[in-house]
């Protein structure tokens, strides 16, 4: 198992020293008799940045319920359920869901869980990604937040990310131009030489980000999709077109950024040019979770989307793996194999 050791009680960016890996026995392979739950072998779990949220001390302010310190860290994982005493869910069953950072789980209360069947030329651990939680808030922050038009400039931050990578595959399928920021010269070349956006920058080579942005956005940015927040937001700000829309999807780069200093100086442009800028969590939306599905699955097997996922082996390595996405280790989705079927 991996547990959180403490709460993290300041603004810093997770250590792998933040967690441990523990042993415990299980008793038996078996789900107790009228448990109504079931035991799950763990065969992928998932990386995402939203978990550092829950290695805070419980907070009535925070949208997601705390880790318990010594207890399996939780998060997205695909399982294989070996032994069941719910009518629902059978031996030999796949399922992708919220599970633990261990080898086997019982899980009682399922949620945000779903049966998941193979796909031919579509591996198992892409349930954690493209067609999981990051590809489906790529989906509803770019369709349902952005309306994305033919033509429109669009910029995407964290663009080689787990999220970033389907936005911008999926504003080009749309028609749009876009621009993607990461922080690697590998990273930069597989946006633009694997998923087909139209330009690329290695935003820490960058003095003054706003100079970037008028390089690559001349006209200005009509979409922009904010997976980092901070200096790279307010650049943008500056930056937008009249009527444009921001998507403010996660705020990165703002772990252990402690003095907020001058803070952000141009948000006036919202009101100026009328700017969309809308939070969301991808929570919201579930109810189009089956159109999502449908259609990222179509186009990933017609070859119109691809998708680089980046594997770590072996339950002991999640700790880094997850430290590992606030440094920018991670090229693609992150995850952790655990098991094999
Ligand atoms: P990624 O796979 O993109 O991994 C995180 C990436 O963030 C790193 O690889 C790194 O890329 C970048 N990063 C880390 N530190 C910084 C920094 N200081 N400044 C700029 N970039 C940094 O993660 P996801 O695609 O899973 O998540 C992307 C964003 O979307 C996150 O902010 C996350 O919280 C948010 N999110 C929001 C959801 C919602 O419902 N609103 C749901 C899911 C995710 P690089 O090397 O390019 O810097």
């Amino acid at each position: 198992q991996v547990v959180l050791k403490a709460y993290i009680t300041d603004g810093r960016a997770p250590r792998e020293d933040d967690m441990a890996v523990t042993v415990s026995t299980l008793p038996e392979l078996k789900a107790p008799k009228g448990s109504g739950g079931f035991l799950v072998k763990n065969l992928y779990l998932s990386c995402d940045p939203y978990m550092r949220g829950r290695m805070r001390p419980p907070s009535p302010a925070s949208y997601i319920h705390s880790f318990l310190p010594s207890r399996p860290i939780e998060g997205f994982g695909v399982s294989e359920v070996v032994d069941s005493d719910n009518p629902e869910f059978q031996a030999g069953d796949f399922i992708a869901g919220m599970t633990g950072w261990e080898e086997y789980t019982l899980i009682q209360k399922p949620q945000q869980l779903r049966k998941i069947s193979r796909i031919d030329g579509v591996p198992l651990s892409y349930h954690l990604g493209l067609l999981g939680m990051p590809g489906f808030t790529a989906y509803c922050g770019l369709y349902e937040l952005c309306s994305p038009k033919s033509g429109e400039f669009v910029f995407v931050s964290a663009a080689s990310g787990a999220v970033g990578q389907i936005v911008g595959q999926l504003a080009k399928l749309q028609g749009c131009h876009v621009v993607g920021s990461a922080g690697s010269t590998t990273k930069v070349e597989i946006l633009t030489s694997k998923m087909g956006f139209d330009a690329a920058f290695n935003y820490k080579e960058e003095a003054d980000l706003d100079a970037a942005l008028k390089r690559y956005f001349p006209q200005g940015i009509d979409i922009y999709f904010d997976n980092v927040g901070g200096e790279m937001l307010d650049a943008a700000l500056l930056n937008m077109r009249v009527k444009g829309r921001i998507a403010v999807c996660g705020m990165v780069s703002q772990h252990g950024v402690t003095d907020s200093g001058p803070g952000i100086r141009n948000i006036s442009n919202v009101i100026v040019k009328r700017i969309k800028m809308q939070g969301f969590l991808q929570s919201d939306y579930l109810h189009l979770y089956p159109r999502f599905l449908d259609h990222v699955t179509a186009h990933f097997l017609a070859g119109d989307i691809v998708y680089v996922e980046d594997m770590d082996e072996g339950l002991e390595s999640a700790p880094a793996a997850l430290a590992g996405l606030f440094t920018g280790e991670n090229i693609g989705k992150k995850v952790v194999r655990v098991a094999l079927p």
